[in-house]
């Protein structure tokens, strides 16, 4: 399928758990878009990720423009995140980002999951394949595949039900994790083999981690102007690296 509503199918952006996100053009306006499709055998994981997400209008959360199901698939249009997931940025700058760049990346991801609690929701699957940049290098949350409400009636309304149970804490762990990795560009708790994912799972349960000399202590407000650059894709190839525009943050 070469086309789908007003948009023109280009090329793949991403491969999903049940499909694939592909960059798209609109045919009258030439807006570019990122468009998840989905195979509608999915349609139930479907449900809730886009009964969550067009609830949510923030930016730094990826807005769900619209949603156009035909017979076989759902195809939901995206707003595209030029800068692709900081997943892939941190594989490209070894070691982790300068304070100064986390501190900007992290306050924005923080705004936009700060948005998704106060209205209830939890977003239980934050990791820096879900944490998108746009092309202005704003962080973009996105992917909403795992998010719940945790309004606490639910859990008194259904009785022993299970959906209420979810507890926001979950993202606030995870957020952690993610500031920790955008610091020292390596997982807090991590394993290489079987044999040592119980020793990791000990780690997490009694907090254990390793802090490197090279952080900044909690009182060193030392502004590192120097070095707000960060690599980008091109740049491995030998290209213009970016700058991270201190003021194009939006609240
Ligand atoms: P899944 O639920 O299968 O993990 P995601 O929504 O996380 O699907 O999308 C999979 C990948 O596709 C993302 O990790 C990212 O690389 C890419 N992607 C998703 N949405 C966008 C977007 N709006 N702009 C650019 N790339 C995107
Ligand atoms: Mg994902
Ligand atoms: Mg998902």
């Amino acid at each position: 399928i070469k086309s789908i509503g007003n948009y023109i199918l280009g090329e793949d952006l991403g491969q999903g758990a049940f499909g694939k996100v592909k960059l798209a053009t609109h045919i009258l306006t030439g807006q570019n878009v990122a468009i998840k499709i989905i195979p509608k055998i999915h349609a139930e994981q479907l449900t809730g990720e886009i009964h969550h997400h067009r609830y949510l209008h923030h930016p730094n959360i990826i807005s769900l423009l619209e949603v156009i199901p035909t017979e076989t698939q759902i195809y939901m249009v995206l707003e595209y995140c030029k800068g692709g997931e900081l997943f892939d940025l941190l594989n490209d700058n070894k070691g982790g980002f300068n304070e100064k760049l986390v501190r900007k990346m992290f306050s924005q991801l923080c705004k936009a999951v700060k948005y998704c609690h106060d209205r209830r929701i939890v977003h239980r699957d934050l990791k820096l394949e879900n944490v998108l940049l746009d092309s202005n290098n704003n962080v973009k949350l996105g992917d909403f595949g795992f998010a719940r409400d945790c309004e606490i009636n639910q859990l008194l309304e259904s009785g022993c039900g299970s959906p209420g149970y979810t507890a926001p804490e979950a993202d606030i762990w995870s957020l952690g994790v993610i500031l920790y990795t955008l610091l020292c560009g390596e997982l807090p708790f991590d394993y290489d083999d079987e044999e040592e994912e119980q020793v990791m799972i000990n780690k997490i349960l009694s907090g254990t981690y390793e802090v490197p000399e090279s952080l900044s202590d909690d009182d060193d407000k030392k502004d590192d102007d120097e070095d707000q650059w960060i690599t980008t894709n091109e740049d491995a190839e030998g290209e213009d690296s970016i700058s991270y525009d201190e003021n194009s943050g939006r609240n």
